[in-house]
């Protein structure tokens, strides 16, 4: 089987290209380099650009007629950034998923599994959510996310394609092998910033401490990602059983049902570490919510998916990545 991955210089989808290649399926890479990374492409069939470049993605098709699915993860993804620019934000992960949809159409492909957010639910006070959530995003950048889920849903109704959106709860973590990682030396996110801390020495801010949570700090379900990326394995393996016939649309939750605090993650990384990283207690950032933890049982259901991997496993993994991504990445990289 051999399959697109757009996106696929990416954190997730250069994962996905790694498990889907440990399967036997063939990735071909489709990324603009915007914030992917071209040693993620190494001795893979590369194509360099847009996803809404109409030509581009006609060629990809032509030298690959034997595509079967597109995975579509391009995207920008940095919520602070969604505020400050929401005409770009709605451009590129909008504007350009509706272009690059029409391009597969146009191509024939009739499968697709596209990379959704679990920051579109509206959690209840008891901060689980199932797929039948109420969809309420809280960021310019999650609302990208569930109008490009909705306007899949309706492109699907009327036209030969099959669209499976997966909401990725928060992926950390990275390839077990150490093929790829997160690319960015300094990540936003709760444990990029605690690898960070804990590098410079520092104390760690934990930013929003007066939410409705356990603890007042906000809450996650941690995925490795290599577990997101077998869980498109196994939907690509799953996809005519899931959505039989021509057209439909479905969406599944990949998280790993539990919900962790950013206080427990510390306490989790602390323990892997060694040598403690303290506390401090700050703001909330722009955009930021309490957050949410998967209830469902949709993902192990229809896909046979279950998580492998430990919170301990997916830290010890992000800080192995991060001791040798200076040698995987080129000195440029930011
Ligand atoms: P990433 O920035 O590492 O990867 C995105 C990739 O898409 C990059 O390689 C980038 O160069 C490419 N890209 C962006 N716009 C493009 C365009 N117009 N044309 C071609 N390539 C383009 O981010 P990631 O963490 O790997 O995220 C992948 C997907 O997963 C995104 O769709 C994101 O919304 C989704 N997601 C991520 C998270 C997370 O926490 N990382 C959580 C939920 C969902």
């Amino acid at each position: 089987m051999k399959i697109l991955i757009a996106g696929g210089a990416g954190y997730i989808g250069s994962t996905i290209a790694s498990a889907c290649e440990d399967a036997g399926i063939i990735p071909v890479i489709l990324d603009s380099l915007v914030t992917g990374r071209r040693e993620f492409t190494s001795g893979r069939l590369f194509f360099e650009g847009d996803i809404r470049d109409g030509r581009l993605v006609d060629r990809v098709f032509a030298e690959h007629p034997d595509i079967e699915a597109v995975v579509h993860c391009a995207a920008l993804i940095v919520v602070p950034d969604s505020v400050a620019d929401p005409v770009g934000y709605y451009s590129a992960n909008v504007v350009k998923s509706l272009e690059f949809v029409a391009h597969v159409l146009r191509n024939g492909c009739g499968r697709m599994l596209f990379s959704s957010s679990a920051s579109i639910y509206r959690a209840n006070d008891d901060l689980v959510v199932d797929e039948d959530s109420a969809i309420d995003p809280q960021s310019p950048y999650a609302r990208t996310k569930a109008v490009c889920e909705s306007m899949f849903a309706d492109i699907a109704a009327a036209e030969p394609i099959r669209i499976l959106s997966l909401r990725y709860f928060n992926p950390i973590g990275a390839d077990p092998k150490m093929r790829t990682g997160l690319q960015l030396r300094r990540p936003s996110h709760a444990l990029g910033r605690m690898i960070q801390a804990h590098e410079e020495g520092v104390a760690f801010p934990v930013t929003g401490t007066d939410y409705p949570t356990r603890d007042g700090s906000g809450i996650r379900d941690y995925v490795h990602v290599w577990d997101l990326a077998a869980a498109h394995v196994a939907a690509l393996g799953a996809f005519d059983r899931l959505l039989p016939g021509t057209r439909g649309s479905m969406a599944i939750n990949l998280g790993t049902g539990m919900g962790t605090t950013v206080f427990e993650l510390l306490e989790a990384f602390n323990s892997v570490v060694g040598s403690p990283v303290e506390a401090l207690r700050a703001d909330r950032r722009p955009g930021d919510v309490a957050g949410a933890y998967t209830r469902s049982d949709r993902a192990r259901r229809l896909l046979g998916w279950q998580p492998r991997y430990s919170i301990a496993q997916g830290i010890e993994h992000s800080l192995r990545w991060a001791a040798v991504r200076d040698e995987v990445l080129a000195p440029t990289a930011p």
